[in-house]
């Protein structure tokens, strides 16, 4: 009965205060979101790439766009949260499977490849994309083949799949500089440190198409692999996963996912596989 003694200012502070902590980015295994959403002033973080033009961008203005920011910002709202409700966390490859564990966030949608290797780690949502692995290379380059990239200098990124790919089947003798994030292997191929950087194909595109690269490199056009984008949750947080199915069905039929497609991919003329069946992950 403490409580009914303190000031109505002193009561106003302590709810604040009580909100800041469970929206804050405190770390803490529960702060990726604090309650059902549908209350008003609940928050959820959710992780996403910032350098990938198309699928996960942070703009110089502080928005973000891309189409995992479409589907995020869609998933989002049927789990009962507005936009503004929405945290936008940086999740790079090689911190995705960590970021989930720790609670940083909620959910993950940034161009994760659903595989077995993170299943034991993470549980996934989807596939709600599906890419494949892909070189880009300078216009005037000769390379065609992943096989040409043997002896050659390439860069990828720690964490991906890409970048695994490269050392296990495609080009064992290649000389894989690994970066962490796709960005910073742009550069190093512009400059030509580098003589091709490999990752999704949809990522590629969207990287080609930018204003300041356009004309200066090509896609290889190679299928070398199947890269089904689930979202991520945290391990057992089967509530969450089922929900973002639910939803992910839906961005389909009501035709959102087409119009995501349109918006994001349209300008890199990125020739998209057709939305995945939920569970139907491709080999
Ligand atoms: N989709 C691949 C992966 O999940 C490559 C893109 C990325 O690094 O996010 O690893």
């Amino acid at each position: 009965m403490k409580l009914r003694k303190v000031t109505a200012a002193a009561a106003t502070a302590l709810v604040l205060s009580l909100t800041a902590t469970a929206c804050g980015g405190d770390g803490k295994s529960d702060s990726a979101d604090t309650g059902s959403g549908s209350g008003g002033g609940d928050k959820i973080k959710i992780g996403i790439k910032y350098d990938q033009p198309g699928l996960g961008l942070k703009e110089p203005d502080g928005s973000f766009s891309g189409f995992d920011v479409d589907v995020a910002t869609y998933v989002a709202k049927e789990l009962g949260y507005n936009e503004d409700q929405i945290e936008f966390v940086e999740t790079k490859s090689a911190d995705r499977e960590n970021a989930l564990a720790r609670g940083d966030v909620k959910f993950i949608a940034a161009t994760y490849s659903i595989t077995p290797e993170r299943q034991e780690k993470v549980d996934f949502a989807g596939p709600y994309l599906l890419a494949h692995q892909d070189l880009l290379v300078k216009a005037d380059s000769d390379i065609t083949e992943a096989t040409d990239l043997n002896g050659k200098n390439l860069c990828s990124v720690t964490g991906s799949t890409s970048a695994q790919n490269v050392k296990n089947d495609f080009a064992p003798q290649a000389n894989l500089e690994e970066r962490s994030g796709y960005s910073e292997c742009i550069a190093a191929l512009q400059s030509g440190r580098v003589d091709a950087l490999t990752t999704d194909d949809s990522i590629l595109a969207g990287f080609a198409a930018q204003e300041q690269y356009k004309g200066q490199f090509k896609l290889a056009g190679l299928k070398l692999s199947n890269e089904n984008y689930g979202i991520g949750v945290k391990k057992g947080d089967t509530e969450t996963a089922n929900k973002i199915n639910t939803a992910l069905e839906k961005m389909v039929s009501d035709k959102s996912w087409n119009k995501a497609v349109t918006d994001n991919f349209g300008p890199a003329k990125y020739k998209n596989e057709p939305a995945p069946k939920i569970g139907n992950i491709v080999k």
